[in-house]
């Protein structure tokens, strides 16, 4: 696994292209990481869903929670799952759209200057030992081709839109990460 910085993908990992997402300002780069949690349904883990949302596929139909959401257009550049396996769905080169209306010491607009990684799971529910591990082999590479995110500009939803997002959550040790 490695970042080519031409690209802004992540060789080696499965991508998954989706239609949510544009470019970011000019002359700006990724300096700062954005940890979300996700889970479709909420505190299901393991379906197509994630996928199918960031995708503009998911139905409608297929469960009440996505009446809701079907509409959403939004997306984030990885996900990672609960076996920890990586997928990428938009270039770190492009704005992805996962933040929403955000703040980061009082700069706004996140999505601008972030890059925003999905891990499955849940406010309430502990994250897997696999995606740290993973969190543990991916950051490093980041921080490497983005060295503008540095390690305290690894931050969660929850810190750039306080009040409006929770996610990742009070599930999610911190320690694994910034330690
Ligand atoms: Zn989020």
């Amino acid at each position: 696994m490695r970042v080519d910085v031409n690209t802004g993908l992540l060789v080696g990992v499965k991508q998954v292209l989706s239609p949510f997402f544009d470019e970011r300002p000019a002359g700006v780069v990724p300096d700062l990481l954005v940890l979300h949690g996700i889970s479709l349904p909420p505190g299901a883990f393991g379906g197509p869903w994630i996928a199918r949302l960031f995708t503009g596929n998911l139905p409608a139909d297929a469960h009440e929670s996505f009446h809701e959401r079907a509409g959403l257009r939004v997306s984030a550049h990885l996900l990672i799952r609960r076996d920890g396996e990586i997928v990428q769905f938009v270039s770190f080169n492009d704005r992805a759209w996962h933040a929403g209306r955000s703040a980061w010491q009082g700069r706004e607009a996140c999505n601008d200057y972030s890059i925003g990684i999905e891990c499955e799971g849940t406010d309430e529910v502990p994250y897997e030992a696999a995606q740290y591990a993973t969190l543990r082999k991916l950051l490093p590479l980041l921080l490497e081709a983005y060295p503008a995110i540095t390690r305290e500009r690894i931050v969660g939803h929850s810190d750039v839109a306080p009040g409006r997002k929770t996610d990742p959550g009070q599930s999610f040790d911190w320690s694994q990460v910034r330690g």
